[in-house]
């Protein structure tokens, strides 16, 4: 293996956010009973007219800029015509010699080193209607047509051949998502099919400048499968190879039961899709005006914020890249460090209990029952040392449940930390009395000792003494 380079290219096909589809104002909500969102447009009946969506346009022009694309003034929707049940038009309106945006690029990290990867462009096109297989009466004898998905707006984001391992695949989707996600263009789905991924894969001997041939690795819809089904394919095309045979050009599909990919279809087996301009749609012009209004619009985008998080408020870049994976995080995150005035605590709160309880729970950080404010007023206290860190975690699964503040909670269940030192001297005195060897032992230089009579005097008062004060008395104590 280690005498071939892996190459890969990605297309990644992402729904965008709109309420209505491409060319019709059907709905695009997901889960809908088959066929009930459809129009003569999207079931392409004869005599029905395309009218593009003004909203799709501005979400794919919004994406293009902050993958820092060059958008193009003038682009032109094409037929892209083959048969299929699930196409009722037998075309699919696409851009093909002429997309909205060629260029730009996203920097990925895997495994410790960062990659720049280039785009080659982004298109949009509409989707096409699912085929259904299975779960029928019939369905040994019969397949259902589901139009819903058709005429859904997509945008086609293709890169160039500039990947090397399956890692730095995934890690690009992950970046495409986290991006198309933060500018509220897509929803990141991959189950429910708004986001999905081709990967192209080739191998070639290393130091070879020429491209090996390609196989195509068509729809996987998840991270995971996708570094899987490239590894698999990386080692089967070297495994042509080093026995003596070719890889042939062909489009596969992944088995994630089998961990394998398999022939779809071959070469000789392509479509021409005999492309040519939609005639009944005018070419789509993205003037300077509406671009720049666009990108003005655009939120701060995540490289950018974690920047600032550095900078702004002193966090690592551990932090500032965990805190930015989503816009909402981001949010959340910065609402309380403001009101709290602790960023380094806020981000240690949010990237510990907030992001655990999210998981535990399976929703989102906006629906979580503590919101920023709250948990600003949880980090004041445990700043001021009224309550321990440890008490602080019961304090906030507590504000969870009862929608009670910080304050409350520890006032009505007497949590307060003691951190009185006449309370504390009489406890500290008797610990010392109780265990005068292990005093002895400090005193002959074994330091460690000193936590056990800490945690003798914590015992004394159920865990709420404040142990910063506890430790100073006993030093004071053994001198
Ligand atoms: P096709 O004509 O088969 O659609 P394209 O040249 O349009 O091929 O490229 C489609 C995708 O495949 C792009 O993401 C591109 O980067 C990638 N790609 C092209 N050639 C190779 C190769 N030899 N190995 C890996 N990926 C490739
Ligand atoms: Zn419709
Ligand atoms: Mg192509």
């Amino acid at each position: 293996m280690s005498t071939f380079e892996s190459v890969i290219g990605l297309e990644i096909h992402a729904q965008l956010l709109t309420r209505t589809k491409i060319f019709c104002g059907c709905p695009t909500s997901f889960g809908a009973p088959p066929n009930a969102h459809v129009c003569p447009v999207c079931l392409g009946l004869p005599g029905a007219l395309p009218v593009l969506n003004e909203h799709a346009v501005e979400c794919a022009v919004m994406a293009a800029l902050a993958l820092g694309c060059e958008v193009q003034l003038r682009s032109v929707f094409a037929r892209k015509n083959y048969f299929y049940p699930d196409l009722p038009k037998g075309y699919q309106i696409s851009q093909y010699e002429w997309p909205l945006a060629r260029g730009g690029g996203v920097e990925i990290q895997a495994g410790g080193t960062s990659r720049f990867v280039r785009l080659t462009r982004i298109h949009m096109e509409e989707d096409a209607g699912k085929s259904l297989h299975e779960g029928f009466a019939d369905s040994d004898r019969r397949t259902y047509l589901d139009f819903n998905r058709s005429g859904v707006p997509l945008v086609e984001i293709v890169s160039e051949p500039d990947m090397r391992s399956a890692e730095e695949a995934a890690s690009f989707f992950e970046r495409l998502r986290q991006m198309l996600v933060w500018l509220g263009v897509n929803d990141g789905n991959m189950d429910e099919g708004s986001l999905r991924c081709d990967a192209n894969v080739s191998v070639r001997p290393v130091g070879s400048e020429v491209l090996g041939t390609k196989a195509e690795i068509k729809n996987v819809n998840s991270f995971r499968y996708l570094q899987k089904a490239i590894e698999y394919e990386i080692g089967r095309q070297v495994d042509v190879i080093e026995h003596g045979g070719r890889v042939v050009q062909e489009t596969r599909l992944f088995d994630a039961a089998q961990g394998k990919t398999y022939t779809m279809r071959s070469k000789e087996e392509a479509h021409d899709y005999r492309y040519f301009p939609e005639p009944d749609l005018p070419p789509l012009v993205v003037d300077e005006a509406r671009r720049e209004a666009l990108r003005a619009a655009l939120p701060e985008l995540p490289e950018a914020r974690a920047g600032r998080f550095q900078t702004a408020y002193g966090l690592p870049a551990y932090d500032a890249a965990l805190l930015t994976e989503t816009r909402e995080i981001a949010d959340y995150f910065e609402a309380t460090a403001t009101a709290s005035g602790h960023a380094k605590a806020a981000s240690n709160w949010v990237m510990g209990e907030v992001l655990r309880t999210m998981k535990e729970r399976g929703i989102a950080i906006t629906a979580l029952p503590v919101a920023p404010g709250a948990l600003a007023g949880l980090i004041r206290i445990v700043e001021r040392g009224t309550i321990s860190s440890t008490v602080a975690k019961d304090v906030f699964a507590k504000m969870g449940e009862s929608g009670r503040s910080a304050d409350e909670i520890v006032a009505a269940d007497g949590l307060a930390q003691v951190s009185d030192t006449l309370a504390l001297e009489p406890h500290v005195r008797h610990v010392l009395d109780a265990h005068a060897e292990v005093v002895a032992e400090i005193r002959a230089g074994k330091d460690r000792k000193l936590q056990f009579l800490v945690g003798q005097v914590m015992k004394a008062f159920r865990g709420k003494a404040d142990p910063r004060v506890v430790t100073e008395l006993l030093k004071k104590a053994i001198g």
